[in-house]
């Protein structure tokens, strides 16, 4: 893994000879015409490479206190959370827009698969600040987008809830979240994805609560699922690092059945298929307070505890640190 160092950053000089501002000139216009750059001389371009992939980063011209060097940290931490999860970047090329805006925190993105990569959009308000960039979420969830194929319209449910369902999990895989954190999350918000009085299943209900977290709801009980089956030596990430290695990523359009049945082939199961037929047009319900204890995770306040003695402990285990739990785990009592 190797960092370019960044870019200078562009900007107008207040005082300047003649000599500096073609120089200035030139470098901007140098950078402009680098592969895959659209920019101003008041922009700044940096790239960060991530095994063999490419990640472009063009930070608009606005208000933003951080500096260039603090962006692309941010933009490591995401990269090398999805690495770890899908065992390498999604995609060879990635353009980055950081478009600054008021206020603070990350506020929002928006991912596109093109040609020969993907292209995201992420709004960062100009008071942000490093603890706010470590805390975040928005932009690994927008690379999360990059590593599965785009679907019609109403399967859109599975791209957001693999991105609302794997981010937190790939961060917690490269040490960027806590596992305590992320269960109690978990806990916390799943059942926003449960079917609602009328609902007609997740192809078919197109509210937010079931777009995202009925999504993500889907992705949790194929994952729990695999691993029972599979006596904890598969998981849904090696479902979906097989839908990408067979070239399932977001340059391309596919079908979701079709895609579904590739990542069953990945761990030697019929899964996700069969789960998809219960869930897609129908309220399909199921007890979560049941698979919580089954998992041996109990909320207890502002956190969660682990229970190693439950009968599902161990998937508890794999669901979050893969096939290689850390040396101290931070779940065991
Ligand atoms: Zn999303």
């Amino acid at each position: 893994m190797q960092r370019y160092p960044p870019a200078p950053r562009l900007g107008r000089p207040a005082v300047a000879g003649l000599g500096v501002t073609f120089v200035i000139l030139c470098l901007g216009l140098l950078l402009c015409l680098l592969p895959s750059s659209r920019c101003s001389a008041d922009e700044m371009l940096s790239t960060y490479m991530v095994g063999t992939s490419r990640i472009d980063v063009q930070v608009d011209d606005g208000p933003m206190q951080l500096s260039n060097q603090q962006l692309m940290q941010w933009v490591q931490w995401a990269a090398d959370s999805v690495k770890t999860y899908y065992g390498r970047y999604p995609v060879p090329q990635v353009r980055l827009r950081v478009i600054p805006s008021s206020g603070e925190g990350v506020r929002g993105g928006t991912t596109f698969g093109e040609a020969d990569g993907g292209f995201i959009r992420i709004h960062v308000g100009g008071n942000t600040n490093m603890a706010d960039l470590a805390d975040d979420w928005m932009l690994t969830h927008e690379m999360v987008h990059l590593g599965f194929p785009s679907m019609p319209r109403n399967h859109h449910w599975i791209e957001e809830g693999i991105a609302t369902y794997v981010e937190p999990i790939a961060r917690v895989r490269a040490g960027r979240l806590d596992a305590y954190e992320m269960w109690f999350e978990l806990v916390r918000d799943l059942h926003q994805g449960l079917p609602q009085a009328g609902d007609q299943g997740l192809d078919n209900t197109h509210t937010w609560a079931r777009t995202y977290w009925g999504g993500a709801l889907f992705c949790f009980l194929a994952d729990v699922e695999i691993h029972k089956q599979t006596n904890n030596r598969k998981g849904l990430d090696d479902a979906l690092r097989g839908i990408l290695d067979a070239g399932g990523d977001i340059r391309h359009d596919w079908q979701l059945a079709d895609t579904l049945r590739i990542g069953d082939q990945a761990v030697g199961a019929t899964i996700l298929v069969p789960l998809y037929d219960k869930m897609k047009n129908r309220p399909y319900n199921v007890d979560l307070p049941g698979i919580w204890k089954d998992l041996g995770v109990e909320r207890t306040g502002d956190t969660v505890r682990f229970l190693d003695s439950a009968p599902l402990a161990k998937t508890r285990d794999a669901i979050t640190y893969g096939n290689a739990p850390p040396a101290n785990p931070t779940n065991s009592k």
